[in-house]
């Protein structure tokens, strides 16, 4: 397997698994979805709402603000030494405290552990009115997006097969499949017909049907992937990725332990 990176940023990647089968390629974008461990709130002691919004809904709110995560000084509560009871090793907790009038943001939750903060402090929670506070305690946990969303950690993960698009000589540049084509990649250039980008083709082959002379051809390219992720921000995309292969090899290895145990 090989991997041709075309675009990769904080929270993006996009990039080209080659040589790979379908179900590995299927299963890390499973585990980005649902395996990965993340930190999130999961659940808020509310001391003081004289706002607009129910406490539920304010929790509900707070649950699904992204937080930066930090795998290295926490673990999941069930793997806690405290039985998952609550301790400095699987939990955090972060304070709000305002008065209206003000918009409250995520940028607002003050963390107990500078190294794990919101992802984002630009999402608002609540605008408070004149008089209107709130006053809460937030309690941050690892999790996985299996058991709810407020844990996954990618968002967006999806793949589809590297096409590979063939013009014919028998073209004659009548441009039909130009105006055909819903991704605008086609197009005549000094009388020739030209793909300008190959990687966005989503092979519906509509190109194909419209060529009379069948002068164009597309292809899925065996077991080549183009690859799109984006995390939510609690991780780099390039740390989720890793984080996400980490935990196929995991799972393969307690996979091999069990089947040892049953021979
Ligand atoms: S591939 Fe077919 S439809 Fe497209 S420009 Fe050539 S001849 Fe025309
Ligand atoms: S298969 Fe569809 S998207 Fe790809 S070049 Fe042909 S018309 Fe455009
Ligand atoms: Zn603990």
């Amino acid at each position: 397997m090989d991997i041709d990176i075309i675009e990769l940023s904080d929270t993006k990647a996009r990039f080209v698994l080659n040589d790979i089968e379908p179900a590995i390629v299927n299963g890390l974008r499973r585990v980005m979805l649902a395996e990965v461990p993340t930190m999130a709130v999961d659940y808020v002691n509310i001391y003081d709402n004289t706002s607009v919004l129910f406490d539920e809904q304010i929790a509900l709110r707070i649950g699904l603000i992204p937080l930066i995560t930090d795998l290295e000084s926490y673990v999941l509560p069930e793997d806690c030494d405290c039985g998952g009871e609550g301790c400095t090793m699987c939990q955090l907790s972060l304070n709000l405290s305002a008065e209206g009038p003000k918009m409250i943001y995520s940028g607002d939750l003050l963390s107990s552990d500078p190294k794990v903060t919101v992802a984002d402090g630009k999402i608002p929670i609540i605008d408070l009115k004149e008089r209107q506070t709130l006053v809460l305690e937030a309690v941050a946990k690892l999790g996985i997006g299996r058991k709810h969303a407020k844990w996954q950690a990618g968002v967006g993960c999806g793949y589809k097969n590297m096409p590979v698009i063939t013009v014919k000589e028998e073209c004659d540049s009548c441009g039909r499949c130009v105006d055909e084509c819903p991704r605008n990649i086609l197009v005549i250039n000094d009388d020739k017909l030209e793909v300008t980008d190959s990687l966005k083709c989503n092979l519906c082959k509509l190109c194909m049907g419209i060529c009379d002379i069948n002068a164009i051809d597309v292809r899925e390219v065996p077991n080549s992937y183009i690859f799109t992720m984006e995390s939510d921000g609690s991780y780099p995309a390039k740390e989720l990725l890793i984080q996400g292969a980490d935990t196929i090899i995991w799972k393969a290895g307690q996979l091999k332990e069990i089947l040892s145990e049953v021979e």
